[in-house]
Parts: structure tokens; sequence; C-alpha cells
């Protein structure tokens, strides 16, 4: 594990550098779901502090596991749930999958009975191969700067910015830059939204040459998920698609 995260890092760095980047603008977020505590606690051990989970239930199983390490920071990238939101605001964990007005709704009473500030990615809908919305969830582009603003004006959550899965089998890049001139335009109303969540294993370096300040990588961190859990999701559009999916 510490030569993957060395070889992720690497990527990274290396992106980073041919955009004319600095690497320290891009933060990596490890998606731990499907593995054990343990994993994420050894992948803790080499450094590494932000974590990533799909699904509540193993979100909030995770981070109780690994309580004894109090500066892990758990990030939400699945689809959540409004009778859920209050289990993600207790944890602290910054929710990259906002896709509608009544999720911002619930994460906001909920972060405002809490007294906690949550963080929060605008999940945009980039389509499918063909340009098909629905494929990969979010929010259509046309509706992602009005559900920014309803996050910017929520109390309790801040704007982080948007966040986007690429179509799978098409070209990442296209998508990539359309992602990038929608935050531009997020960013020209909420400066503080300074972020874009995008990119995984198979293709970070596309999306750190679009700007993405955080990737979301899996695979490459963890190795391929075992099989069974992916088919037991397979009504989950990112991660049905896995089965398709090369592993290294
Ligand atoms: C699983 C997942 C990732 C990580 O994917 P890998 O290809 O394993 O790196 C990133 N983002 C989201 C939303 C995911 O569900």
């Amino acid at each position: 594990m510490a030569e993957n995260l060395r070889e992720v890092r690497r990527r990274i760095d290396a992106a980073a550098r041919a955009a004319g980047r600095d690497p320290a603008e891009v933060r990596l977020l490890a998606v731990s779901k499907t593995w054990p505590a343990e994993a994420v606690r050894v992948l803790a051990g080499l450094g590494q502090r932000d974590f990533a989970e799909n699904r509540v239930q193993e979100l909030s199983g995770k981070a109780a596991a690994l309580a004894d390490l109090p500066d892990l920071r758990w990030h939400l990238v699945g689809q959540l749930q409004r009778n859920k939101a209050a289990v993600v605001v207790r944890l602290g964990a910054t929710v990259h999958s906002v896709d509608r007005a009544s999720l911002v709704e619930a994460l906001s009473r909920a972060a405002e009975r809490e007294q906690r500030e949550i963080g929060v990615f605008v999940q945009v809908d980039l389509g499918g191969p063909e340009g098909e919305i629905g494929a990969r969830g979010g929010a259509e582009p046309a509706d992602a700067p009005a559900l920014a603003d309803a996050v910017a004006a929520a109390p309790g959550l801040e704007l982080r910015g948007l966040m986007a899965v690429a179509p799978r089998g098409a070209d990442p890049a296209p998508a990539f830059a359309r992602l990038a001139q929608l935050s531009a335009r997020v960013r020209a109303d909420h400066p503080g939204a300074s972020g874009t969540s995008a990119g995984m294993s198979g293709d970070l370096e596309a999306a750190v040459a679009a700007g993405a300040t955080v990737v979301r990588v899996g695979t490459a961190l963890f190795g391929a998920r075992p099989l069974a859990s992916r088919e037991e999701t397979a009504t989950d559009p990112v991660r049905s698609h896995e089965s398709h999916q090369h592993h290294p």
C-alpha cells in the first residue's frame, strides 16, 4: 500500500506540473469503500488523512472503528438520503454528492442542530458516453449554479465547489472541460468555492489537467474491490459500471 500511495502521489505531482500547477493544490482523497477499517488504518499510518465512502452506513461504521485516530477527515461521495443527513453531519464529513435542493435543506437543518459547519460539493451530471443525463448521478449542469447558490446561502453549510464523475468509456477530457467551465461560473458568484472534486484511479491526470483540486482514488490505492460487493450494489449507477473496469 505504501508503494501504491507513492505511485498515486507521483501521478498527481506529474499531472499538476504538466499543467503548470502547484501539486500542493491537489488533495488526495482515498476512497476506502468495501475495504475494512484496518486498510484505512494502514493508509492513515502512511500519512493519508482524507478518506471517502459512498454509503452512509459504511462511513459511520468505519469512523466508529477508527475513532482512536482523531485527525482523519471523512467524506461522502455517494448518494445521500435526507433521513441520513444527521448521521453524516455528526461525523463532520464533507459531502461531495449534493444533487438536489431538498438535501441542501436537510443537511443545513442538521448542521444547525449539531452546530457544525459542513463542507459541500454540488455533484454535476456530466452525462454518459453519448451525453445522456442520469448515467452517473448528480444535478443537471443547467441546475448546478442555482443549487450552488442554495448551498452558499444555507446556514451551517460551506460551498466548496462542484464534483463530477466522468462518463465511462469515453475520453474524460471534454467532460472535465465542461466541469471546469461550470466551476468558473459558480466561482464568479462564490469566490470561496475554489474546489473541484474530479478524477478517479483511471482518469486523475485528465482531471488535474482540467483544474481538479480533489481527486478521489480507490482502486489505485487499495487494489480492485471484491467482485461480490460490486454486484451487490449493482443498482448504484457509479458502482454498477465497475465490473467492466480494468484494475491494476
Ligand atoms: C468508487 C468511487 C471513486 C473511486 O474510484 P476508483 O476508480 O476505484 O479510483 C471515486 N468517486 C466516486 C464517486 C466513487 O464512487
